[in-house]
C-alpha cells in the first residue's frame, strides 16, 4: 500500500518513497477537471507514484500536467519516466531548465561530477522529454486546472536559479519544492538545503521574504509533508539561514574560516538530533550526505562573495 492521504481540499498527497526513504519525498496530486502532480520525484519513485494515483481512484492517464519544482533529479528526474503512462501529461517547468528536460545529458554529468556515480543508482534512468511535451513557465504565469482551482508560479531562486513555486487558488496553499528548506512536521525541524553552485543566500531570502507576503493558509513541502504554520515556517527558515551565517561570521573572525563547514555540520546534525533514533534512514541521508553538501555550498557562497 502506498501511503496516500487528502491533505487539503483536492489535493492528495503521495509519500513517493524517495530513495526508500520513508517520510522523505512528497508528491502532490491535484484533482481537478485537469488533474497535475506537483514534483512527480526520480525514476526510482515512478512505480510509487503510479500506484498511489491508482489507490486514490485515479487514472494516471488523466494527469494533463506534471509540474516539476525545478529539475533536480528527486523531484523532476521521473517525469520521463511516467510520461510513458501519462501521453497527455505536459510538463511544466522554469524556463531555465525547460531545456535541461529535453537533453539532460549536462544535467546527468553534473550529478555524477557533484554526488558520484551512486547517485544515478539512486535517482534512476533521466528519460529526455519531447521539447513540444515541455511547457516553459515565467514567473507571474497561471494555469486554470478548473472552476475554482488556478495555479500561479512564482519565481523563487535562491536553492538553485531555476526554481518555482505554486501558489493554488483553491486552499490558498503554496507548493514550495526546495525553496523553504527540509521539513520534518511536529518536530521543529526546517533545515534549509543550500547545494554548491547554486545557493545564494540574498536570493534565498528574498524568496522566503516574498512567500511571507502571499499569506498562504498551508505550505506544501517536497521534503516532506505540509504545514498550516505558514508564518513561523517561513520565520524559523530565514532565522536557520541567518544562524548558519552568523558561524561564518565568528568563525572568519577568529580566523578559523577553513572551520565554518564542519561547524554548519555539527550545528545542523544538533538539530536533527529528535529524530535520530525514531527516522534512523532520514536521518543517515541529511547527516551524510544532505547536510555536508550545504554546508560546503554555503561555503562556496560566502567565500566567492567575501573573496575569501
Ligand atoms: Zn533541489
Amino acid at each position: 500500500m502506498v501511503d496516500i492521504s487528502e491533505v487539503a481540499e483536492n489535493i492528495y498527497m503521495i509519500d513517493n518513497r524517495l530513495y526508500s526513504i520513508p517520510e522523505f519525498g512528497s508528491t502532490y496530486l491535484l484533482d481537478e477537471d485537469r488533474k497535475a502532480l506537483v514534483d512527480p520525484g526520480p525514476a526510482t519513485s515512478a512505480s510509487v507514484v503510479l500506484d498511489g494515483i491508482r489507490q486514490a481512484g485515479f487514472r494516471p492517464e488523466d494527469i494533463a500536467y506534471i509540474i516539476v519544482t525545478h529539475i533536480h533529479l528527486d523531484h523532476a528526474g521521473g517525469a520521463g519516466v511516467l510520461l510513458r503512462d501519462m501521453p497527455r501529461a505536459r510538463v511544466v517547468v522554469h524556463h531555465r531548465g525547460a531545456r535541461h528536460l529535453v537533453d539532460p545529458s549536462k544535467l546527468i554529468s553534473s550529478v555524477i561530477e557533484t554526488q558520484g556515480e551512486q547517485a544515478m543508482v539512486r535517482n534512476g534512468p533521466v528519460v529526455a522529454i519531447e521539447e513540444s511535451t515541455v511547457q516553459s513557465v515565467f514567473d507571474g504565469d497561471t494555469l486554470k486546472l478548473g472552476d475554482g482551482q488556478v495555479l500561479s508560479v512564482i519565481d523563487a531562486p535562491g536553492h538553485v536559479s531555476h526554481e518555482l513555486c505554486i501558489f493554488e487558488s483553491r486552499n490558498r496553499g503554496v507548493f514550495v519544492g526546495d525553496a523553504v528548506g527540509n521539513f520534518v512536521a511536529g518536530r521543529g525541524i526546517l533545515v534549509p538545503i543550500t547545494p554548491p553552485s547554486s545557493f545564494d543566500l540574498e536570493l534565498y531570502v528574498s524568496t522566503l521574504q516574498r512567500l511571507m507576503k502571499l499569506d498562504a493558509a498551508i505550505i506544501y513541502f517536497s521534503h516532506f509533508g505540509t504545514s498550516r504554520r505558514v508564518k513561523e515556517e517561513l520565520e524559523m527558515a530565514a532565522k536557520e539561514l541567518r544562524d548558519r551565517e552568523a558561524i561564518v561570521n565568528e568563525a572568519a573572525s577568529e580566523d578559523a574560516l577553513d572551520r565554518a563547514a564542519e561547524r554548519i555540520i555539527a550545528h545542523a546534525r544538533r538539530q536533527l538530533e529528535p529524530i535520530r533514533e525514531e527516522m534512523p534512514s532520514l536521518y543517515d541521508y541529511w547527516a551524510d550526505a544532505s547536510i555536508p553538501m550545504s554546508a560546503a555550498g554555503h561555503m562556496k557562497y560566502y567565500r566567492e562573495r567575501h573573496n575569501a
